[in-house]
C-alpha cells in the first residue's frame, strides 16, 4: 500500500535501506546503512552511542511502555493520538514520563527531521529506568525516553494484493485482570508466544482469543469483519489494544455511511464473514482470506476492505483527519 503514498524525496541519495531480520511487532524492518540519530534522554545521539544501563527495568522486567508511529511524507501520522495513548499506558503502570506531552511531541518531530525520514516509522520507548535487581519501582531512578526514527517494510506486497492466511493461536491474550491489553507495555511475551505459533504454521500473523474464548485481536494488529454490509470489530472490553488505526478506520467507515459495530465476536463469526481484514500502524489495512483453513468470502480482498484501504491511503496522504 505505501508504495502509492507520496514520497517527499527527502531521503538523499547517500542513504539506502536494507532489510534486517529483526521484527517490528511482527514483521521485518529496514535500517539505514548510515548512522541514525536516536533521541535518548533529551538529546540526539548517534545510534551507536545510544545506550542504556543493563540495570534498566525495561530490560530486566519489560517494565515500560512504547508506541509505534508512522511517518508519511515527512509528517508524523496521528501523533496526538499516539502521544495520548503513551501517557495513558504510562499512567496505568504508574510510570511518570519525565517530559510533558508537548515536549515529547516536539522531540518526536525533531528526531524525524534529523533523520530525514520521508515515509517511515517512529519507535517511542519509555523504560522505568535503572534500578536495583529487585522489582521495587521506588529503587529505580530516571525513566529513559528513547525515540528512534527509521524506515519500515510491512508484510510482503503480494499479501496486500491477494490477502493473507491466519491461524488461531492456542495462547490466549493477556487476561485483563492480570495486565490490561490496553496498556502498550514493553512486555510483549504474550503476543510473541502466539506469533511463534503463527510462524510455525506458516502464517505471518495469528489470531488471539481472550480468556472467555472470544476473538480479541492479532499479535500486532486489530481485526475487523464485514457481514451483510456491516463492519464489525471486537470492543475494547474483549481485551484488546485500542488500536489507533482501528479507531481511524471506524471513523472513516462511519463518515462513508457504513454501519460500524463493536461487538463480541466468535471464531465462527470470523469463519462465516464476507470479509476479514487487519489494521495496525505498521500493517495499515490488509485483507485476510483464510482463517484456520476456512476460506473467507470470495477468497480475495473484498470490496469494503478495498474501499476502506483507499480511504485510509487518502487519509495518510492528507496527514490525518
Ligand atoms: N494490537 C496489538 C497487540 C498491537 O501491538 C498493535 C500495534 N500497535 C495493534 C493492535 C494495532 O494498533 P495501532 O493501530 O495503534 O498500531
Amino acid at each position: 500500500m505505501p508504495k502509492d503514498l507520496p514520497s517527499t524525496g527527502v531521503r538523499s541519495k547517500t542513504y539506502f535501506s536494507f532489510v534486517l531480520t529483526d521484527s517490528l511487532e511482527g514483521y521485518p524492518t529496514q535500517g539505514h546503512a548510515m548512522s541514525l540519530q536516536v533521541h535518548l534522554d533529551g538529546k540526539l545521539v548517534p545510534k551507536d552511542e545510544a545506550k542504556i544501563s543493563v540495570y534498566d527495568h525495561g530490560l530486566l522486567y519489560g517494565d515500560g511502555v512504547f508506541e509505534g508511529i508512522r511517518v508519511y511524507g515527512g509528517k508524523v501520522f496521528l501523533l496526538a493520538e499516539h502521544i495520548e495513548r503513551l501517557y495513558e499506558s504510562a499512567k496505568a503502570i504508574r510510570l511518570q514520563i519525565p517530559v510533558d506531552p508537548a515536549t515529547m511531541t516536539r522531540q518526536v518531530e525533531e528526531t524525524v527531521a534529523a533523520n530525514r525520514i520521508g515515509d517511515g516509522y517512529v519507535r517511542l520507548v519509555i523504560t522505568r529506568g535503572a534500578g536495583s535487581l529487585g522489582l521495587d519501582i521506588r529503587r529505580t531512578s530516571h525513566p529513559q525516553v528513547i525515540i528512534i526514527a527509521d524506515t519500515i517494510t510491512m508484510y510482503p506486497q503480494e499479501m496486500y494484493e491477494n490477502g493473507m492466511p491466519l491461524v488461531t493461536a492456542s495462547t490466549i491474550r493477556n487476561h485483563p485482570g492480570a495486565l490490561s491489553p490496553r496498556i502498550k507495555s514493553l512486555n510483549y511475551l504474550n503476543n510473541i508466544m502466539a506469533k511463534i505459533e503463527g510462524t510455525d504454521a506458516g502464517t505471518v500473523e495469528a489470531l488471539m482469543l481472550n480468556h472467555k474464548g472470544e476473538v480479541a485481536e492479532c499479535t500486532g494488529d486489530n481485526i475487523f469483519l464485514v457481514k451483510r454490509g456491516v463492519l464489525k470489530t471486537p470492543p475494547t472490553d474483549a481485551g484488546i489494544l485500542e488500536g489507533i488505526t482501528r479507531n481511524a478506520v471506524m471513523r472513516l467507515a462511519r463518515e462513508s455511511g457504513i454501519t460500524v459495530e463493536e461487538v463480541s465476536t466468535t471464531r465462527h463469526d470470523v469463519y462465516v464473514a464476507d470479509e476479514v481484514f487487519l489494521t495496525g500502524t505498521a500493517a495499515e489495512i490488509i485483507a485476510v482470506t483464510s482463517v484456520d483453513g476456512r476460506v473467507i468470502g470470495s477468497g480475495k480482498p473484498g470490496p469494503m476492505t478495498k474501499q476502506l484501504g483507499q480511504k485510509f491511503k487518502e487519509l495518510a496522504r492528507r496527514g490525518g483527519f
